[in-house]
């Protein structure tokens, strides 16, 4: 079920954990997201971070998740318990919750941009939960808050948009890059589900961030440059999309150049899509003899290529400013 890979996504799963199984129970509105992990050698102690060996598990635990798609979400795993020389038998920190939380990190997040809008009662009504939980989810942000105050600096930052649905639906996340989490998801990839992350962050946090990496995608870069000062300076097109976009643009030249030369009885390029797609390097001693003549020959489309090899020879030297963005942006 491709699914499984989509949540894991979102709920920022790393290794050895793994989504085992997705349930969707229609007629409760609920998705069922199974984790389980694989062997690991050794747990951290969640008291001195010291590599402890399994000790056993503990019962199945739920934890409320944001809504998928206006599906409740929910979490199920049986947390691991660690055993340290010193401080014995404990339950590891889990990467999705705080440890007295029913809730994902995520999903308080959530209940906290909404309690900034609503009174606690409608938020209560609309989240479906106590006036207990609202409490607990207000006293961990408040606690989160004044941690946050002294949070470590957030070096390199990654936006993606993850689709879902088939494209119906999307998310955009965003993830540390130096210390692999997922900080931030909201739904859909409009400028306003990046804006909501910037207000997660302290102005030194924000002055901190270095650089941003992602796709060349206009309402992404419109919130990187209206909320980081020198926005424009730390945005970061990912090698794979640039070579994305530059190569089908060589693609684009030579279905049109195969055209004119084919009206003219010219075959040169009959059956060369994928040798212009291909790392010569790669090829069979043979094949790139050949290639070797296609692009050296006088064609647009070797120098259309000529360019692309170039541009991503210099991609470790890639800075965007408004000017390249555009003209590399634009198809
Ligand atoms: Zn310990």
């Amino acid at each position: 079920m491709q699914d499984r890979e989509l949540y894991r996504q979102i709920l920022g799963i790393e290794k050895p954990w793994f989504v085992e199984r997705v349930e969707l129970k229609l007629d409760e509105g609920e998705v069922h997201v199974y984790l389980e992990h694989g062997e690991v050698a050794s747990w951290a102690c969640p008291d001195c971070g010291s590599q402890c060996k399994l000790y056993d598990h503990q019962p199945e635990r739920q934890w409320r998740h944001l809504d998928t798609c206006q599906y409740e979400t929910i979490l199920h795993a049986k947390p691991p318990r660690s055993e340290c020389g010193e401080h014995g038998v404990k339950v590891i920190q889990l990467p999705w919750a705080e440890p007295s939380s029913r809730f994902t990190a995520l999903f308080e997040r959530l209940a906290i941009d909404w309690l900034k809008a609503a009174s606690q009662k409608a938020v209560g009504e609309h989240l479906g939960l106590s006036w207990d939980e609202i409490h607990g989810i207000m006293e961990r942000a408040v606690e989160r808050g004044l941690n946050r105050r002294e949070a470590e600096p957030i070096r390199r930052l990654g936006v993606d948009e993850k689709a879902f649905r088939k494209g119906h639906k999307y998310f955009t996340l965003v993830n540390d890059l130096d210390r692999p989490r997922v900080l931030y998801v909201a739904e859909d990839r409009k400028k306003s589900s990046l804006d909501g992350f910037w207000e997660t962050l302290t102005e030194a946090q924000k002055e901190g961030i270095e650089a941003v990496a992602m796709d060349m995608w206009d309402p992404y870069i419109a919130s990187v440059r209206e909320h980081l000062a020198d926005g424009e300076t730390k945005i970061v097109f990912d090698k794979f999309h640039v070579a994305k976009h530059l190569g089908d643009a060589v693609d684009k030249v030579r279905r049109k150049e195969h055209r004119i030369l084919k009206a003219a009885g010219d075959d040169s390029l009959t059956g060369t899509r994928y040798d212009w797609l291909r790392n010569p390097a790669a090829m069979e001693p043979e094949d790139r003899k050949a290639f070797n003549k296609l692009r050296n020959s006088g064609l647009k489309t070797a120098r259309a290529w000529a360019l692309k090899e170039t541009a991503m020879a210099l991609f470790g030297y890639l800075r965007w400013t408004p000017s390249f963005g555009q003209k590399i942006g634009s198809p």
